[in-house]
């Protein structure tokens, strides 16, 4: 069974597959968040656009299929912000991302707002 993209150490069926099935729901922001950082490394842009708050959610979302996703680091995780630095590769080489994403609730379900780089 492969391991999670998300860097857990658990197999995706344990970790963030079920998250990105709809079977089970994000219990928390870092949870959210490495469902996504998953769903880009997947190429799965309907997870994304399904946790995206309906207030910032783009229209549509194309994912490129130049950067390869190889890691993620949970820097800080706390209240409604995950920090986050995201390694990649495309085509001008390795590089990465480092963001504070925050999120909101909406009955019951976490969403993603927006984030800033930091
Ligand atoms: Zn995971």
């Amino acid at each position: 069974m492969p391991d999670c993209p998300c860097g857990s150490g658990s197999a995706l069926d344990a970790c963030c597959g079920p998250v990105l099935s709809g079977e089970r729901v994000a219990g928390s922001p870092e949870e959210l968040m490495r469902s996504r950082y998953t769903a880009f490394a997947v190429g799965d842009a309907d997870h994304l656009l399904r946790t995206w708050h309906p207030r910032t959610r783009p229209a549509r979302l194309t994912l490129d299929p130049e950067l390869t996703w190889l890691s993620l680091q949970v820097v800080a995780a706390g209240g409604d912000t995950v920090e986050f630095i995201a390694r990649y590769r495309g085509p001008t080489g390795r590089g990465f991302q480092r963001e504070v994403s925050r999120f909101a609730q909406r009955a019951g379900r976490w969403f993603y707002v927006d984030g800033t780089a930091s």
